[in-house]
């Protein structure tokens, strides 16, 4: 690895960084150091001229690498774009100093020369990454031909990627083919709408672009993305291609009925809403006498603890549908609907409103407490209604407006069809989820997506939908959250978008979201690899399969580059050329600790690694609020909170800093950790932190760990603050003046 780089420095002393610190010493302390051959402050650095300057000392200088103290990396990036080769550190003297620190205060001073000493111990043992180039298919394989899947393979087709769409079934539409009539979709939204879907499953079929593959099942999924081999039973043969990348929108099953007999299913008359749209749909909905009264129950299973805890979205625009079916069939019936919300978004509130205003068509919330047969009729008892009192409504049909199950969920005890050894797709209860069978992937983390509590595969909601735990495969429709089918149209854009995304990353050879452009890879020293299996076990994307000896095999475009298995690592022999323990190590011991001998005082110092995801950009919102915090931190951005080594804050601890504090973002089912399990996994670190604070004989009060995201930025300086406060009062970590 090249050491010292012949590196160029510079400073900007524009907004405000000049009236916070004394750019020109700082250039002069910055002149000492060997390697830095050019050191200038400019005022307006940050523009195309300040850039082109920067360039020309770069060819006059014979420059490998610049360090840039102005605004933070987020801002002007279009700007400082240099040679790939070049490794270049921006350091956020703007933001992190002068905005939100005491200006020309001796701390604040101080504060800049360590943040551009350690961009300077930074770029010394950084090499800039190159792109591994590989020959990869692009086709994009959709598993379920349902609305969602038709939509995603269509999608992909118009982006110009051909399709291989695959179906279990012997017919393409999925359920969206068994709806008789939609809920309106558009202006007026009074109307029921014709189901478009067989000029969908036309549409589909006559797209060039798309190979058809019904009565399809995969067998197995192998290899990374950009090249996964798939296995398939197709009509009985086995079938084998490969694919770039997968959506998989395998949908829905409903809710098993027959575990809600206390609303009555199992009784004469009583159908779910499925059954009844079926009957509809085939023209079977005959009963042998006039239908008079027919109560509607919703939520029959979904928001309740013992059932489906989630509100399953489309049915109570299904049931205000089907009582429009049952009024076009028995125009003199009343319809009773018993709810708990109505939940119609949006334009269907319209829709809902039209219903509403139905002669003979009445919708109460209550609770039902009972359904039985009373001398041969069905009586539906509901409490807790609106107007206080108890109801009674003996009915002739009842409809449950039961709810829907990702077909990612099966029950544990799902009892396997011996023909196929496949689970059964059992609806869950309680929490008994194990995977449905339908990826098959041969990773050593499990067949099938992760999956979320209540049997969806895992998203990450609020930043990257679609996104799953393993790369390259997107979730979409109601196999990722219940929706009707436009939102679920709309979800397979966004997925077949992404799946298309990422080969096309994938092909530049670099990462894909949350490190989009990112081109390194962790290279393992694996020579000195004791087969630990941590690396292999905490990846949270699934990329390290590993030998029979338990050596990890890495595929690379399974790897989003998160560093987490660079923290796992005991030896430390994972690291990246831009990113690695020792760059990290060499940061900490940049630092100037102060002491009293040699300074006549020695303030606290405090070391913060941050999460580069959602805290270190909060520290811009803070410094553009201007709000000042504690000038003792010095703050080390990381990938993740999980590429953290233990080895880091053992040493500082040890080099002298009195306190540690750590940022990730929120872990958890509702995570918000953009690498899944990283914070969590530095988390579980931090046992083993304590553990070296005992044996350095230092308080456990030196060390904290916080987790935050983005719009919490206003916690940051009261926690530095609150930190420093407690640090001054125990004391000076020991091992400072050794
Ligand atoms: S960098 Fe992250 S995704 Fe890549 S192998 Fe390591 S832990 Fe897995
Ligand atoms: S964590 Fe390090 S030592 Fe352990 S298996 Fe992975 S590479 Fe080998």
């Amino acid at each position: 690895m090249a050491e010292n780089k012949r590196l160029g420095v510079y400073i900007c002393s524009a907004y405000g960084i000049g009236e916070a610190i004394d750019c020109e010493k700082l250039a002069e302390d910055l002149k000492k150091i060997e390697n830095v051959v050019i050191c200038k402050v400019r005022k307006d650095l940050c523009t195309e001229s300040g850039a082109d300057e920067i360039r020309q000392d770069i060819i006059e200088h014979n420059l490998e690498g610049i360090v840039i103290g102005a605004s933070s990396p987020r801002f002007h990036t279009e700007i400082f774009k240099f040679d790939p080769k070049i490794a270049v550190d921006r350091v956020s003297l703007r933001e992190q100093v002068a905005w939100t620190h005491e200006p020309k205060h001796k701390e604040t001073q101080r504060l800049a020369l360590d943040y551009m000493m350690m961009g300077i111990a930074k770029l010394n043992t950084f090499e800039p990454p190159e792109p591994m180039i590989l020959d990869i298919n692009e086709t994009v394989m959709v598993i379920g031909g349902g609305v969602t899947g038709m939509n995603a393979a269509l999608a992909t087709t118009k982006a110009g990627f051909n399709v291989i769409l695959v179906e279990k079934e012997a017919e393409l539409g999925g359920f969206y083919r068994k709806l008789y009539r939609l809920t309106p979709t558009k202006e007026p939204f009074n109307e029921l709408m014709i189901n478009p879907c067989e000029a969908l499953i036309e549409e589909v079929k006559s797209d060039p672009k798309i190979e058809i593959l019904t009565n399809t099942k995969i067998i197995s999924t192998s290899g990374q993305p950009g090249m996964f081999d798939v296995i398939a039973k197709s009509n009985g043969e086995e079938i084998r291609f490969q694919v770039g990348t997968i959506v998989q929108a395998t949908g829905w099953i409903p809710y098993d009925a027959t575990k809600l007999s206390h609303l009555g299913y199992g009784l004469d008359n009583v159908l779910t809403n499925i059954e009844l749209e079926e009957q509809f749909k085939k023209n079977t909905f005959e009963t042998d006498k006039v239908i008079e009264n027919v109560v509607f129950i919703q939520c029959a299973g979904s928001r309740d603890q013992n059932h489906l805890p989630y509100c399953s979205s489309v049915c109570c625009m299904t049931s205000l549908k089907q009582a429009l079916y049952i009024r076009e069939k028995y125009p003199h019936s009343k319809i009773y609907i018993i709810y708990k919300d109505i939940r119609t978004p949006g334009p269907y509130e319209m829709f809902y409103k039209r219903v509403q205003s139905e002669d003979n068509i009445f919708l109460t919330k209550g609770e039902i407490k009972f359904v039985q047969k009373v001398n041969g009729h069905l009586n539906v008892t509901v409490g807790s209604t609106l107007l206080g009192d108890e109801i009674s409504i003996d009915a002739d049909l009842l409809v449950l407006a039961t709810g829907m199950v990702p077909t990612t969920a099966v029950e544990e005890n799902g009892n396997k069809s011996e023909s196929e050894g496949e689970p059964q797709e059992i609806p869950l209860s309680g929490n008994r989820i194990i995977h449905s069978n339908i990826l098959n992937l041969t990773y050593r983390q499990g067949p099938e997506l992760p999956l979320l509590k209540y049997g969806f595969p895992d998203s990450h909601y609020i930043c990257f939908p679609y996104e799953t735990r393993r790369t390259g495969i997107y979730a979409a429709g109601t196999v990722r959250a219940p929706m009707d089918s436009v939102s679920a149209k709309s979800d397979a854009y966004g997925a077949a978008l992404k799946a298309i995304q990422a080969l096309v990353n994938i092909k530049k050879g670099t990462a894909l979201h949350p490190r989009s452009g990112d081109m390194s890879f962790p290279d393992f020293f694996l020579q000195r690899c004791t087969q630990c299996k941590r690396c292999t076990e905490e990846c949270p994307f699934g990329t390290l399969d590993e030998d029979d000896k338990g050596t990890p095999k890495p595929n690379p475009n399974r790897c989003r580059r998160c560093a987490i298995c660079m923290g796992a690592c005991p030896e430390r022999i994972i690291s990246f050329k831009n990113y690695s323990v020792r760059m990290i190590s060499e940061m900490i011991k940049s630092i100037y600790i102060p002491t009293e001998e040699e300074d006549g005082e020695a303030p606290p110092r405090i070391l913060c690694f941050m999460c580069e995801n959602d805290a270190y950009p909060s520290l811009d919102i803070v410094a553009a609020k201007k709000i000042k915090y504690t000038p003792y931190v010095r703050i080390i951005p990381l990938r993740c909170l999980g590429s953290t080594s233990i080895s880091w804050i053992a040493d500082s601890l040890s080099q002298g800093f009195d306190g540690v504090i750590l940022f990730g973002c929120k872990y958890g089912d509702d995570y918000q950790c953009h690498f899944i399990r990283g914070s969590e996994i530095a988390n579980t670190r931090m046992e083993n932190v304590q553990e070296k604070l005992k044996q350095l004989a230092l308080e456990p009060e030196r060390v904290e760990l916080h987790m935050l995201s983005i719009d919490e930025y206003d916690k940051i300086p009261g926690i530095f603050n609150r930190f420093a406060e407690l640090i001054e009062k125990i004391g000076p970590n020991p091992y400072k003046e050794m």
